[in-house]
């Protein structure tokens, strides 16, 4: 069995989980140890549910499986379908022994895990990506939650799963620009902790993009186990756990200026972290072959390297006033102190912030 995937252990205590990461492992993984109860439900949504639910269902033998199926997109992660999942929940006389599994993106993560975190006071929960993003990024770590009209991720909670399963498989069907916009936050962990691993990307960026299944198996490997390191030394966010917000900053002023869904959040950050090397360099931290290495590989992913066209100065400045990392009005941005290696600050220099902005607005 275990020449078939590869495991991480994410270590936080008696918290702790596995990932398991390979290839064609939904359906053929049995996951009903990570079950204590009787009864599963899955919860998926209308694009992903007839390409991968039947496997999905077949990882739990001997397990009572029941789906939840909520319409596709961000929009939806909100209230109203959160609730949904609750009557299913409630409707088919699910327990407090019941198990909820994510199966989808990042969107149906975020949501089934919360709702794990508020069923009866909390029930537990497994982790089945099927985006790139939601494979390197948002099934790691425990942080669930939904939107409110006022802003993204306002209403949430921290509530680790039992196990992660990644089957590299199933981004075979995933579209191309989401491929992408995962990239974004796999070249992210090579730039803030491992030099090695962004070298490793530039010879395979082609084979990652071409969804070649060992390459696709290595990348999401070293960036979970990153994002794992991380989370094991500051899984609430204290201090270290925000530098993985590389390029957000920019990105998420990005994303709103766009209109959510114009541009992915992936591809945001991708130009974000572009953003914030230029700023590095102007602080003389790292140099000018640095930042044009990092464009280079940004393009080679498929992302965009600019931010939309007419985002002026002023608009960045408006839309990173109200960033949550901020603290006490300080504009607090993560930058590189080197390739490899990212640092939280509210020193930037105004002046090198303006550069910044001239460089990269039409
Ligand atoms: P997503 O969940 O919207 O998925 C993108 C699209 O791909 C959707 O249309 C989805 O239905 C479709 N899809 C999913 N798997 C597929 C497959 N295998 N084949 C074909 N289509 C497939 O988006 P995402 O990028 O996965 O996740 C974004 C969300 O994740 C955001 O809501 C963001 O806030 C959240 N997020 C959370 C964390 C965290 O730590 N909890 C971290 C990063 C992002
Ligand atoms: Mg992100």
């Amino acid at each position: 069995m275990s020449d078939r995937y590869r495991e991480l252990s994410v270590e936080l205590g008696e918290r702790s989980y596995p990932i398991f990461i390979g290839e064609d492992l939904l359906g053929t993984q049995d996951l009903s140890p990570f079950v204590s109860g009787a009864q599963v439900m899955i919860v998926t949504n209308e694009t992903v549910a007839p390409l991968y639910l039947d496997r999905a269902k077949a990882c739990f033998p001997g397990k009572r499986v029941d789906t939840v199926t909520l319409p596709d997109g961000e929009k939806f992660k909100d209230w109203k379908t959160l609730n949904s999942i609750f009557d299913g929940l409630l409707e088919q006389r699910h327990t407090r022994k019941t198990t909820l599994v994510a199966l989808g993106g990042g969107v149906i993560g975020d949501m089934a895990g919360f709702a794990a975190a508020c069923y009866q006071r909390g029930v537990p929960f497994i982790q089945i990506p099927t985006t790139l993003l939601s494979q390197v990024d948002s099934s790691v770590g425990g942080k669930t939650g939904i939107n409110h009209p006022l802003g993204k991720n306002m209403i949430g909670a921290f509530h680790q799963p039992q196990a992660v399963l990644i089957d590299t498989a199933s981004l075979q069907t995933l579209p191309p620009r989401e491929v992408s916009a995962g990239l974004a936050e796999v070249i992210k962990y090579g730039l803030i902790r491992d030099q090695g691993f962004l070298a490793w990307l530039e010879e395979h960026m082609e084979s990652l993009v071409s969804l070649k299944p060992e390459a696709l198996a290595e990348a999401i490997f070293r960036s979970c186990a990153c994002k794992a390191e991380i989370v094991a030394l500051d899984e609430r966010e204290g201090g270290l756990r925000a530098i993985l917000n590389l390029g957000h900053t920019f990105g998420h002023a990005i994303e709103t200026y766009a209109g959510y869904g114009n541009w992915l959040h992936g591809e945001a950050v991708g130009t974000g972290m572009l953003m914030a090397a230029e700023l590095s360099a102007l602080e003389g931290m790292i140099t000018r072959d640095d930042c044009d290495r990092i464009n280079r590989l940004i393009l080679r992913a498929g992302l965009p390297d600019r931010p939309p066209v007419g985002m002026t100065a002023d608009d960045f400045m408006g839309l990173m006033a109200v960033d949550k990392k901020n603290v006490d009005g300080l504009l607090r941005l993560v930058l590189l102190r080197s390739v490899g290696d990212a640092v939280v600050t509210s020193n930037a220099s105004p002046e090198n912030l303006a550069l910044t902005f001239a460089r990269f607005c039409s």
